[in-house]
């Protein structure tokens, strides 16, 4: 049984890295590329770009670039003193991370579970070059592993490994989105084949589907101290039908999203079980990841239990975590689909069975509801905002059997954090602020940080977003076939001192990204105005089959050619983890508009937060618990219209937020600001980080059903 956190990832076997030309002196550099720890390491992250900043900056991502080096670099580098102390300093960072017996787990709970967490989810955003996220369940499953491993939680995380993964977005001249899907190159990731501890080689459960046996093999990655393994049907001794089952991510067709969860869910759970390891609890994180469930309730039965006293069991040692607003956005399959698919899959539970637990309410036996299910087999179910856990309990509380929990979502801080703000930090707050993410008292030390520092440290970001800004537009405009003239336009574009708002989320109609748009003559007047001018930028995909989230990016797009609002609106094609990254870094205000109550939790408005950005939101998801009237600003909580939101929303700009921003004291910056900014980092670092979000978890549900 494996049950040792630090032996947890290399107690996985795995096969071998691939070859790399680095010079012995340098061969650590094979373990730090290995390990996605550097990305969210402050010095670890700077450390490639030192290397070979080209070569970084054209393929950022270690292994890739470690791969086209050249041999001279080395030399040069290795006489460079100044090098070769940082990456002794890193490597020595790294070592001591991963060897800590003092993390939050060990000092708080040490040896309270005998064996790791299982953590299933169908999409994980760890790092920009790894698509196998499509935007914020992944980006928090991607948080959460992080957190896990900096608090030393045990834990093991299961996915799918989207070998084509999630679309990239271009836009084309007339505004349309345009989709593309890449390859993804296995041989310059960090990703490794997993190995049958048995018999070393490549693992493989079976899976049926349609009566059909679907091989599937894993891979694994390595964040941090946590391994996530990835499930993959793209093997060669598979049916070519068979082998894009897992290529996808969100895939439209119904049949296949059902393919691919069942190769999420059954095979997960055998994989594990292949692997040796028997989870103290598992958490199913949304609902694409339930039929692990019915896969755990039949090895209870097979154990000997009837049905209910094997639905306890499994019960007893699972969470269920929904993240959807509305039963509408839960997953649900057609049950004679789900009956064909699944028949003698899944040895001891039979159809009638299955179909019992998975149906919901006033659908009885019309639907295979994925959600219902796992309520069923779940101990405790939670909401992933305060608001979210009640409508919850509202729409699902008579299954559930009680009040749902509520776990608000938080963000990885050192992964959202920008350089500047990080280095801010550490010296007001200390280096290993991070680790002390619990203590409330050491906040108020933001309180004590210089004005002008803070203001400088935000200004720099913003001007490093502007710059990314520029030359994505740049790439834009050149490949839409603008000439010279236009392009040079851009240079002048963005400048450093004027309000940026930021808007970026997925277009769904829900999240009403055109508010703003509701009356574009006022809207002009506050972006135009000569004294106070203000500049918008856009960002976010519509899913390839939402024609109206389309449509929306279509009209921004328009928009922002507009002769009204040219150079005072911009939308930013390809939304991702590093776009998203550059914009809640540099932004003074992020907005966010969702009607209400449709905004689950909602996370970028934390990341804009913890680097001082300044929320704008309706009062819904976590800005609900997260407004206290000094740290940004909030509306539409009881929203009556979308045109009553509208005008409050125009309202609270230029009544408040552009006349905060432009009032400068006498040392000439914006004092009252400045103090908003304050209390919205002590907002966004003491109560939405996934270390606070972790720590819930932990003591909620993880320990307590853990220790059963
Ligand atoms: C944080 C993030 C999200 C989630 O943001 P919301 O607030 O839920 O809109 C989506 N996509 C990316 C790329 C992100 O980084």
């Amino acid at each position: 049984m494996i049950d040792r956190r630090t032996r947890l990832s290399t107690s996985i076997p795995v096969g071998p890295k691939v070859p790399l030309p680095i010079p012995g002196n340098f061969v650590r550099l094979y373990d730090l590329a290995y390990n996605l720890w550097w990305s969210w390491d402050p010095m670890g992250r700077d450390l490639w770009g030192r290397i070979d900043p080209q070569a970084w900056a054209a393929t950022r991502n270690p292994i890739g670039m470690l791969q086209v080096v050249d041999p001279s670099t080395w030399e040069a580098l290795s006489a460079s003193a100044s090098f070769t102390e940082m990456y002794a300093e890193v490597v020595e960072r790294f070592d001591r991370y991963l060897a800590s017996d003092q993390t939050w787990f060990d000092v708080h709970h040490r040896n309270e579970l005998d064996n790791p967490v299982a953590y299933l989810c169908a999409e994980y955003g760890i790092n920009e070059k790894l698509p196998f996220y499509s935007g914020g369940l992944g980006v928090l499953a991607g948080d959460h592993v992080k957190s896990a491993s900096d608090l030393g939680l045990p834990l093991v995380a299961v996915g799918l490994l989207y070998r084509r993964g999630f679309f990239r977005q271009a836009v084309d001249p007339d505004g349309w989105q345009q989709h593309t899907y890449q390859r993804l190159e296995m041989r310059r990731r960090p990703i490794r084949e997993v190995l049958d501890p048995h018999t070393g080689r490549p693992l493989r459960v079976s899976v049926s589907l349609n009566g059909r046996d679907v091989a599937v093999g894993a891979w694994r990655i390595d964040v941090g101290r946590v391994p996530l393994l990835l499930l993959d049907t793209d093997l060669a001794e598979n049916d070519p039908a068979d082998r894009p089952i897992t290529h996808i991510l969100y895939v439209r067709g119904r049949e296949s999203r059902f393919e691919q969860e069942t190769v999420l869910g059954i095979g997960g759970a055998r994989v594990l079980r292949a692997l040796g390891i028997a989870p103290a609890m598992w958490h199913v994180n949304e609902g694409h990841a339930a039929l692990s469930l019915l896969e755990r309730l039949s090895w209870e039965i097979e154990a000997g239990s009837d049905v209910e006293t094997a639905r306890r069991t499994v019960a007893d040692h699972t969470l269920f975590t929904l993240h959807t607003p509305v039963p509408a956005g839960n997953e649900t399959f057609d049950p004679s689909m789900v009956a064909s698919a699944l028949d003698g899959t899944i040895p001891n539970v039979d159809t009638d069975t299955r179909q019992r637990l998975a149906s919901s309410g006033s659908n009885d036996g019309h639907v295979f509801d994925m959600g219902a299910l796992a309520i069923r087999l779940s101990d405790r179910t939670n909401g992933v905002s305060a608001r979210h856990a009640e409508i919850v309990t509202e729409d699902w509380g008579q299954l559930i059997g009680g009040p749902a929990l509520g776990i608000t979502n938080g963000v990885h801080p050192s992964t959202w954090l920008g350089r500047a703000m990080c280095r801010l930090l550490a010296e007001s707050l200390g280096g290993d602020w991070v680790d002390r993410t619990d203590d409330p008292a050491m906040w108020e030390a933001i309180r004590d940080v210089d004005d002008e520092r803070l203001w400088r440290a935000h200004e720099s970001q913003r001007e490093l977003m502007n710059r990314r800004l520029r030359k994505r537009l740049r790439e834009e405009y050149a490949r839409h076939g603008q000439g010279s003239r236009r392009l040079r336009w851009l240079n002048d574009q963005l400048p450093a001192d004027r309000l940026t708002i930021g808007f970026a989320r997925r277009f769904a109609t829900y999240k009403r990204a055109g508010m703003l748009f509701t009356d574009p003559g006022r809207l002009e007047a506050i972006l135009r105005n000569p004294e106070r001018p203000v500049q918008l930028v856009f960002a976010g995909k519509a899913h390839p089959a939402d024609r109206e989230g389309q449509a929306l990016i279509k009209r921004v797009f328009e928009m922002s050619k507009s002769h009204q609002f040219e150079g005072h609106l911009f939308f930013i094609e390809d939304y991702d983890l590093r776009l998203a990254k550059t914009l809640v870094t540099g932004t003074d205000v992020w907005l966010n508009t969702p009607r209400p109550p449709r905004e689950a939790s909602g996370t970028s408005g934390m990341k804009a937060a913890a680097n001082g950005g300044l929320n704008l939101s309706v009062l819904d998801g976590w800005w609900a618990e997260g407004f206290n009237g000094t740290n940004g600003w909030g509306f539409g909580e009881y929203s009556t219209s979308d045109d009553d939101d509208a005008r409050m929303l125009y309202e609270l700009i230029e009544s408040q937020v552009v006349p905060t921003f432009y009032e400068r004291d006498d040392s000439g910056l914006p004092g009252a600001w400045i103090q908003m900014m304050k209390s919205s980092m002590i907002t966004g670092l003491s109560s939405f980080t996934t270390h606070r979000m972790l720590i819930d978890y932990i003591e909620k549900a993880y320990l307590p059903l853990g220790r059963r």
